[in-house]
């Protein structure tokens, strides 16, 4: 189901690819062949999502849920390097939670400034001057860069109120921040405001707090019945909740008690996806109204039942204002208690990025599909695979000399590969080719098939025995 709450929203948001490396070689006059002069590609851009403190509703993904970064441009000669990709910045309201689409928590966004990566631009590639060593003098190729990363996204808006109102619709809630808040957010342009939580900001002589109507909470909430549970996670973070409660019109079958009591069994049922309860949430209970005479009578025959469940009772109007001041400091020093009682906010802004991936290692398994194929896992081979461009046999033997430094040959070998078994590795297969530590650029195209390559004297040691079983192809000796 398409959720159509804009405080819930899936969004896909893919960052820039990086431009590829550039292979050149600088020419002059009388210099036939010069040095290697390509450029690196530039990075592409990312998608980050920041927390604006004017921004107070997710409709603008409800409507563009696909958010693309800026590519990375390709390197060029004279060792120009590609332009960066430009970054993309979403802009979410105070106190949006990222989740996965299975709902894991990656992130809960707090505090103006605070940002996201949402998805990681790639890498450019190397151009040929970097790729440039005494091993390798005039590279004839350059590396690709890599795709951007692309993630599909929850976000859900839990308000960061410090008051919530809970409540049947029409008790007044909206009323009562109106009336008591000075600065309201402008949510009248967009069409679904009721389903939007309404904030206030509310100042209590010295101390200025944030108070969040939290609509169409329902008997049943909890359970998901309803447009209840979606908006219950809206007063997760609030210091105290307060029942608003119409004693003016009454339906037949209902009253105040059995209103207040079934809300009170809605928060004990609810478990907060941040943590805690909300059950031991301080609480209490504005009876509403009572410029209408009868509902002033219900209120003085209820207030004492209600106060014998614990809650602190307050009959106001917010029609004439009358008990409104009494209410509003009441909150105010709850209020205040609670952020006395809890840590400082982090004054830094912080920079949370997606889970980081082991960079390091590889491993290899065997291949559920296919029996005796293989599979190498891990993020530095499956990189180096997408930066090849397998058109070019010197890129390819530049990738075998790097898996084979890595030691994906041994593992392979160790795990129980066979020659000519195929091998994954992202998103290309080869036949693995065991007598070489280089095996797989010798499969793919055999390599020095550049004129300008000239490997025998300019070798380092190590690179050196690695070329040499490398000019043996064909053989199907074993690699002991
Ligand atoms: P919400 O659904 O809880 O946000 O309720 P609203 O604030 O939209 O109010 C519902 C209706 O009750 C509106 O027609 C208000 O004018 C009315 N109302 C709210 N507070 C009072 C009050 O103190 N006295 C009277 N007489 N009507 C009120
Ligand atoms: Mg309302």
């Amino acid at each position: 189901m398409v959720s159509r709450f804009v405080d819930r929203v899936v969004i896909h948001v893919a960052a820039g690819s990086g431009g590829n490396g550039c292979a050149s070689v600088h020419r002059e006059k009388f210099k036939p062949l010069g040095g290697p002069d390509g450029g690196n590609g530039g990075n592409g851009g990312d998608v980050v999502l920041t927390v604006d403190s004017n921004v107070h509703t997710l409709l603008d993904f409800h409507f563009r849920p696909h958010a693309d970064a800026g590519s990375g441009k390709q390197g060029q000669g004279a060792n120009k390097d590609g332009a960066t990709g430009e970054n993309l910045e979403l802009k979410v309201p105070d106190g949006t939670v990222i989740l996965t689409e299975g709902g894991e928590i990656l992130a809960d966004l707090v505090g103006h400034g605070t940002r996201f990566v949402a998805a990681q631009g790639g890498r450019g590639g190397l151009g040929n001057a970097s790729l440039a060593s005494k091993a390798r003098r005039a590279p004839g190729f350059a590396l690709l860069g890599e795709p951007g990363e692309t993630r599909d996204l929850v976000l859900e808006l839990r308000s960061v109120a410090d008051a919530g109102l809970l409540g049947f619709p029409s008790a007044g809630k909206s009323s009562l921040i109106s009336v008591l808040s000075s600065a309201k957010p402008k949510i009248a342009d967009y069409p679904f405001t009721t389903l939007v939580p309404n904030l206030g900001v509310v100042t209590a002589g010295e101390s200025v707090y944030t108070m969040a109507d939290v609509p169409g909470l329902i008997p049943g909430a909890s359970q998901g019945k309803g447009l209840g549970l979606d908006f219950l996670r809206h007063i997760e973070r609030c210091s105290v909740l307060v029942h608003v409660v119409d004693c003016a019109t009454y339906e037949p079958g209902r009253d105040p008690l059995s209103d207040i009591d079934a809300l009170e069994e809605e928060l004990a049922r609810y478990t907060p996806a941040l943590g805690g309860t909300l059950a031991d949430r301080p609480r209490l209970v504005v009876l509403n109204k009572i410029d209408v005479p009868e509902a002033r009578e219900l209120a003085e025959l209820v207030r004492a039942d209600v106060a014998a469940r614990g809650l602190p009772v307050f009959e106001v109007s917010t029609a004439t204002r009358e008990g409104l001041r009494e209410l509003n400091f009441a909150l105010a020093k709850i209020i205040e208690d609670d952020r006395a009682s809890k840590p400082a906010p982090e004054p830094t802004r912080i920079v949370l990025r997606p889970t980081a991936v082991d960079d390091a290692g590889f491993t290899v398994v065997e291949d559920p599909d296919e029996d005796g194929a293989f599979i190498v896992l891990g993020e530095r081979p499956m990189r180096w695979v997408r930066q090849t461009d397998f058109g070019n046999s010197e890129a390819v033997g530049y990738l075998g000399d790097r898996l084979a430094r890595l030691g994906v040959e041994e593992a392979l070998a160790r795990a129980g590969a066979r020659p000519g078994c195929p091998v994954t590795i992202g998103s290309i297969t080869f036949d693995w080719e065991p007598s070489t530590p280089a095996g797989v650029a010798v499969m793919m195209h055999g390599r020095g098939s550049d004129p300008r390559l000239d490997l025998s004297d300019r070798i380092g040691a190590s690179e050196r025995k690695a070329a040499k079983i490398a000019r043996r192809t064909g053989t199907e000796d074993d690699d002991e």
